[in-house]
């Protein structure tokens, strides 16, 4: 097949041509994909796209004009596409519904241990020769209640780590599980699991249902300087509110590694620009704030697995082999 690549990095392409053992075709462009850079598909049979290119209708019509009758996510979200539209216009959408959950569950516990222990301000302190240590008061993590949002791949993952440090881990989901509790998880009510947690993770999917489930009224029912870590999908969090729970202290911690306007910020250099998103800008001023540009699922293992998966759906997809792909079907 011949397949357009959209929003490609280095590390996309190095990974994609030393895996690529196929008769597939990749051609690589640097822009997301949108319905103003759909066309760039013309001549090709698939597009294969990423957590911050947009999906919507606009972009499917062109793509349907363009010839395009697959779009292989290489991501587990598919909270970008419209699937309704795609169905309607007959193109098929896979994904890769699991790489590494190790590697976004490790990513969220970095967050908590560097904002437990301030490491972000202990490195720049000793780079000033300054080894006071004011202000750099951690806790123990063992022993603390864990609360987890979604106990799916990532969420039972994150569980059985935060068990290994000896904290009671309460959690929520709709579809409870068996393995997260043989991992270790309690399941309690949502309300609960708010009210009762030292350090909150979520592990859910963006949807209606989750959209702003942290905003002012979750944010108080929660402990006095809760710590809130967000791995997931930023959209998952009002950030406004969560602000204004972090200037009174209510909220005591914040570590995200995603954020709901980062489609304009976020995989890209720009540090020759002026920063004109005034929310992340504040969000930016708090000591108590860590945040990272969307690198949780970013190691060579979730990469090898992203384009092998792919490669998979792919070749799936070309020969009609139904059972091989991850396609996105909607919800029954
Ligand atoms: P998964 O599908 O295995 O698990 C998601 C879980 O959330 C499921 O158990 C589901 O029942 C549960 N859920 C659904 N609705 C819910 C609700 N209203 N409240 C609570 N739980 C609910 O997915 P996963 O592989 O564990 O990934 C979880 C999320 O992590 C993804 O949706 C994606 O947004 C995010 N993610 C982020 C990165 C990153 O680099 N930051 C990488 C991969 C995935």
């Amino acid at each position: 097949m011949k397949v357009a690549v959209f929003s490609s990095k280095p590390y996309d392409i190095r990974f994609f041509n030393s895996a690529i053992q196929s008769d597939h075709q990749f051609t690589f462009f640097e822009p997301h994909l949108n319905a103003q850079t759909a066309a760039l598909s013309q001549g090709h049979d698939a597009v294969c796209c990423f957590v911050n290119d947009s999906v919507d209708r606009e972009t499917l019509e062109q793509l349907n004009k363009a010839g395009i009758s697959l779009v292989a996510l290489r991501c587990a979200g598919f909270n970008n596409v419209d699937l309704p539209a795609a169905i309607e216009l007959g193109i098929t959408v896979a994904r890769v519904p699991e790489y590494s959950p190790f590697a976004v569950a490790e990513h969220a516990v970095a967050l908590i241990l560097g904002l437990n222990r301030n490491s972000h301000r202990a490195y720049n302190r000793v780079r000033e020769n300054d080894y006071s240590l004011h202000g750099l008061l951690g806790f123990d993590v063992h022993g603390k209640t864990v609360g987890v949002v979604g106990t799916g791949k990532i969420g039972q993952a994150f569980i059985r780590i935060m068990r290994g440090f000896g904290c009671r881990v309460i959690c929520y989901d709709p579809y409870p599980s068996e393995s997260t509790t043989q991992a270790g998880g309690e399941y309690v009510e949502l309300e609960t699991l708010w009210a009762h947690s030292d350090i909150i993770s979520l592990h859910c999917p963006l949807m209606q249902a989750t959209r702003h489930l942290i905003n002012s009224k979750t944010l108080a029912s929660m402990k006095h300087g809760v710590m809130v870590i967000n791995t997931s999908r930023g959209a998952l969090i009002n950030t406004s509110d969560v602000i204004t729970a972090l200037k009174t202290g209510d909220v005591g911690y914040l570590g995200l590694d995603v954020y709901e306007e980062e489609a304009d910020l976020f995989f890209e250099d720009n540090s020759d620009d002026i920063l004109r998103d005034d929310v992340f800008a504040r969000l930016l001023t708090f000591r108590n704030v860590l945040i990272t540009g969307h690198q949780a699922f970013f190691t060579k293992e979730a990469l090898e697995a992203i384009t092998a998966v792919t490669l998979t759906n792919l070749t799936a997809f070309e020969q009609n082999d139904m059972a091989a792909l991850h396609q996105v079907l909607p919800p029954e």
